[in-house]
């Protein structure tokens, strides 16, 4: 498999942090491997050895134009020596953005669904068509999330975070969050923060957990109300944010993912959730790849990656 770096959980200082009488690290997943980042590397890890165990030759994925997960799968693929074809939502614009333009070149094939089609990306007849227009290919879910997936985010935790009290996480479809819940000791609980409007996130991570067994609510609660407006939307306050967090720490956040987290993990700090000796751990899934991506489609500039 694809080499990873040690995983970091770097320790914040910070007066806010102090007064509360909070502990708070970062589990820096977005430093564990330059092409291949943040929660992708665990949700891919399963799904290309079982790609590779059934002998395909080609990897099939979907993603919208900015998608981590389109980047993370074509250079994972072309690490490990796998054709990869990425079916793209929407029309093709030409130049291609630097998402698409680094997936394409690590040698994945683009293709364009339309937004109705893109739809249907979950039904088995679509599914099933494709497989047959494609055969020898392994077709992995939008997002990443199916049940190799999860087998790959459930390893995300390690030994030594079983001292911390709360782990938090940001939320898209749900696949990264229910591997740490399945992995948690029963002392510890889980926050997701989701990234998309609207409380239907809460019933899928619900559906994905008793796919693999009992995960009472108690040991976990997901925040829907740091959307910022909905999926990819922002506003001027999380834009600050991010910067103000970069000028205090040196961590870089995106503006999709780990920014809302972190929005609303200080926002839950300043509001007494966390009882006074908590150990928090934020969980910095990755995709600040798209942060130059974001600039294009914004002029709104955010803080980089150093390589
Ligand atoms: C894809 C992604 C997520 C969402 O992960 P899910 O498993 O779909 O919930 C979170 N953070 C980043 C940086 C991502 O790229």
């Amino acid at each position: 498999m694809i080499q990873a770096a040690p995983i970091i959980n770097q320790v914040l200082d910070h007066p806010l942090l102090e007064q509360k009488g909070i502990e708070f690290a970062v589990k820096r997943l977005d430093l564990i491997h330059p092409l291949v980042s943040g929660n992708k590397f665990y949700k891919l890890k399963y799904n290309l050895l079982q790609a590779k165990a059934q002998d395909s030759k080609t990897v099939l994925t979907f993603g919208g134009a900015y998608s981590n997960h389109i980047q993370a799968t074509a250079a994972a693929c072309r690490l490990l020596g796998l054709d990869s074809i990425g079916l793209i939502r929407g029309e093709e614009t030409l130049p291609l953005n630097p998402t698409l333009a680094f997936a394409q070149n690590h040698g994945m094939k683009l293709a364009y669904l339309s937004r109705g089609d893109y739809r249907k990306k979950k039904e088995s007849q679509f599914l099933a068509d494709l497989q047959n227009q494609f055969p020898n290919t392994f077709i992995i879910p939008e997002g990443g999330t199916n049940e190799w997936a999860i087998q790959g985010t459930a390893e995300i935790l390690g030994a030594e975070d079983s001292k911390f009290s709360h782990i938090i996480a940001p939320i898209g479809t749900g696949g990264t969050f229910a591997g740490l819940v399945q992995s948690l000791s029963p002392e510890q609980k889980a926050i997701g923060i989701s990234s998309l409007k609207g409380n239907f996130i809460i019933d899928e991570v619900r559906q994905i957990l008793q796919e693999t067994g009992e995960f009472p609510n108690t040991t976990w609660t997901v925040f829907t109300n740091y959307h910022f407006g909905g999926y990819a939307k922002y506003t001027q306050a999380l834009i600050d944010f991010i910067w103000d967090f970069h000028r205090s720490f040196g961590i870089v956040l995106d503006p999709i993912y780990t920014g809302k987290m972190m929005y609303g993990l200080w926002e839950l700090i300043q509001q007494d959730y966390f009882p006074p000796g908590s150990k928090v751990l934020a969980v910095h899934t990755g995709g600040i790849q798209g942060n130059k991506g974001f600039f294009e489609r914004t002029q709104i500039s955010l803080p980089l990656p150093s390589r």
